[in-house]
């Protein structure tokens, strides 16, 4: 049986070419093009994933996926028109899987797809050798001390928690700063570059926390298999 993805897209033409690609890949695809169907169609035809765009005709897509979250955990990519979008809906805390921005290759969508469904399958995740000890704030990278300040420890134990999820920097600041032990040095940005760079000292090509251009960042393990 292969899996089956719901494409939910007003833009008929894009709907077919990505269902296309889809296909071609392996999967089934539906399509639905507004936006009041859809809650009750998921209920019934329980899809493996969905891609759901934001600017529909009927209702918008963020409402859908809160709701659709309310009864299921199916794995929903949504798609934007615009990176500003992202970040705001990053915001919101929707409980998307994942965003695509237009315009995208439908090849990019195939390979987005496959990753959230390997993730949300949970197969083969490795944290490459990751220990994270919250009593004492010390991460251990392959047995050996990251020698983590507070503020990357709390980062880097956030990302990993939530893997392939990608956070702005708006959202991961408000993380940090929720936590009293946190100090008041105010760039995501930099905290992310130590990180890293302490990462790389013990694993030279690591690319375990990745930048989403324009985004944010997030844990991205290596999956096997
Ligand atoms: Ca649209």
């Amino acid at each position: 049986m292969p899996q089956r993805i719901l494409i939910v897209e007003d833009e008929q033409r894009l709907a077919g070419i990505v269902a296309d690609y889809l296909q071609a890949a392996g999967f089934a695809t539906d399509c639905l093009f507004e936006g009041t169907a859809v809650v009750s169609w998921v209920r019934s035809e329980q899809p493996d994933l969905i891609l759901l765009d934001l600017m529909l005709p009927g209702r918008d897509g963020m409402e859908i996926c809160r709701e659709l979250r309310e009864f299921s955990q199916v794995p929903i990519i949504m798609v934007t028109a615009r990176v500003e979008e992202i970040d705001r809906l990053l915001g919101l805390e929707l409980g998307a899987d994942d965003y695509i921005c237009k315009p995208f290759s439908p090849r990019e969508v195939v390979a987005r797809v496959r990753a959230v469904l390997r993730r949300a399958g949970g197969k083969n995740v490795q944290t490459h050798g990751l220990i994270l000890e919250e009593a004492t704030l010390k991460a251990t990278l392959n047995g050996r001390d990251l020698d983590l300040t507070a503020v990357e420890y709390k980062l880097l134990a956030f990302l990993m928690a939530h893997p392939g999820h990608i956070y702005s920097r708006d959202k991961l600041m408000e993380r940090m700063y929720a936590d009293q032990r946190i100090v008041n040095d105010r760039t995501i940005d930099s905290h992310i570059k130590k990180l890293r760079r302490k990462i790389n000292l013990l694993e030279a090509d690591s690319e375990i926390i990745r930048s989403v251009y324009g985004v944010g960042y997030k844990f991205e393990p290596e999956e096997s298999g």
